[in-house]
């Protein structure tokens, strides 16, 4: 599905003179989600905006030599003055987000704000209907490379100077699990004339992926050899995180980012599971490999959503009940697997 923006026009009106503009993006902001906000951030800044950046809760530490990352609001700390800024702007941008129902307590606000108006750019299934301007592709590797075709669409391409560059390979970089899905001929040129633009792959992944501490790769063996169950009759993998390792690992957020993709480096895994109970909810992470499609499970039985691929949800029922639902769900995802 492809909605492209046809009345980008009345957009580029709008921002022919200074705005407040506020990009948001998703709870729990990955490298995409950060990415996208952050590339608009430095672009609408040299364009002489005044712009803004509220995400829901904490970036991950990977993330931190980002450009101007420091000047992003988290809502979860800083409430009040997120409140202030959603009703301070004349344009909201929702980043990476297909619903307002993505980003909690932002977006009762954002929805109140009925004179503002609003951006969405998104590669996930299935949006909802809240913005005036929209790009939604799904076939996109990531909200990054829209952001790329929102420049051109504006007109803007020589915005895409070093530092915007960097912001949107981060995303798309860490959305294609280092160009190994949601890939295209169109990406890969894309990722070409941002090197050409001045970008450095080699530093980028080099700050992304080599900044472990010990104790992540510690919780890596720990996930693989404690806690990891596989399923051959279902074709599925599932690692699992108690609350105690949490404790034990120090896990902040970030740190499981990736560990559900070793799953899928089994040959007779197809669908692999990271089931992690956080102090309320019990957080569900899915990945498939194929056509069968790990959206639909995150949708219909755990409120979540994402990508055929990539989906993710959460239930309310703790860690051992969360395993045993979706264990019990695997008979009819392999029925989707293998229809007869
Ligand atoms: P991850 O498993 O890396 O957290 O997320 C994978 C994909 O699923 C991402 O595209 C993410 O936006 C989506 N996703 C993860 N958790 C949720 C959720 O609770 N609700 C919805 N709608 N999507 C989610
Ligand atoms: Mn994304």
């Amino acid at each position: 599905m492809l909605k492209c923006m046809e009345n980008i026009g009345e957009l580029k009106e709008l921002l022919a003179t200074p705005k407040a503009i506020l990009l948001t993006t998703h709870r729990n902001p990955d490298g995409d989600a950060m990415g996208s906000s952050l590339a608009l951030y430095n672009f609408f800044v040299r364009r002489g905006h005044t712009v803004n950046v509220l995400v829901p809760s904490e970036y991950p530490d990977f993330l931190e030599w980002m450009p101007n990352i420091e000047k992003v609001l988290i809502h979860d700390l800083e409430p009040e003055t997120g409140k202030r800024r959603i009703e301070e702007a004349d344009l909201i941008f929702s980043l990476d987000y297909n619903g307002l129902d993505r980003v909690d307590k932002m977006g009762e606000l954002i929805g109140k704000q009925t004179n503002t108006k609003k951006v969405m750019i998104d590669h996930h299934l299935y949006p909802d209907d809240f913005a005036d301007f929209v790009m939604s592709d799904t076939t996109a590797s990531s909200t990054c490379e829209m952001v790329y075709d929102f420049l051109y669409l504006l007109g803007e391409q020589n915005g895409i100077d070093p530092v915007v560059g960097e912001c949107i390979f981060t995303g798309i970089l860490t959305d294609t699990g280092s160009f190994k899905h949601a890939t295209s001929a169109k990406l890969f040129r894309i990722v070409a004339e941002l090197l050409e633009r001045g970008v450095d792959d080699y530093m980028l992944q080099d700050l992304i992926f080599n900044t472990m501490k010990a104790k992540n790769l510690k919780l890596l063996g720990h996930c693989l050899y404690n806690r990891m169950e596989i399923l051959p009759e279902y074709q599925t993998g599932i690692i699992y995180l108690t609350k105690e390792d949490y404790e034990h690992y120090d896990i902040k957020r970030g740190d499981t980012e990736g560990i559900v993709n070793y799953l899928l480096r089994l040959r007779n895994v197809k669908v692999a599971a990271f089931i992690h109970e956080q102090p309320k909810i019990t957080k569900i992470s899915l990945r498939s490999k194929g056509d069968i499609s790990v959206q639909e499970i995150a949708k219909m039985h755990f409120k979540g959503g994402g990508h055929k691929n990539a989906a993710g949800g959460a239930s309310f029922i703790g860690l051992d009940n969360t395993i045993k639902k979706f264990k019990s769900l695997l008979p009819s995802i392999r029925a989707l697997a293998n229809p007869s």
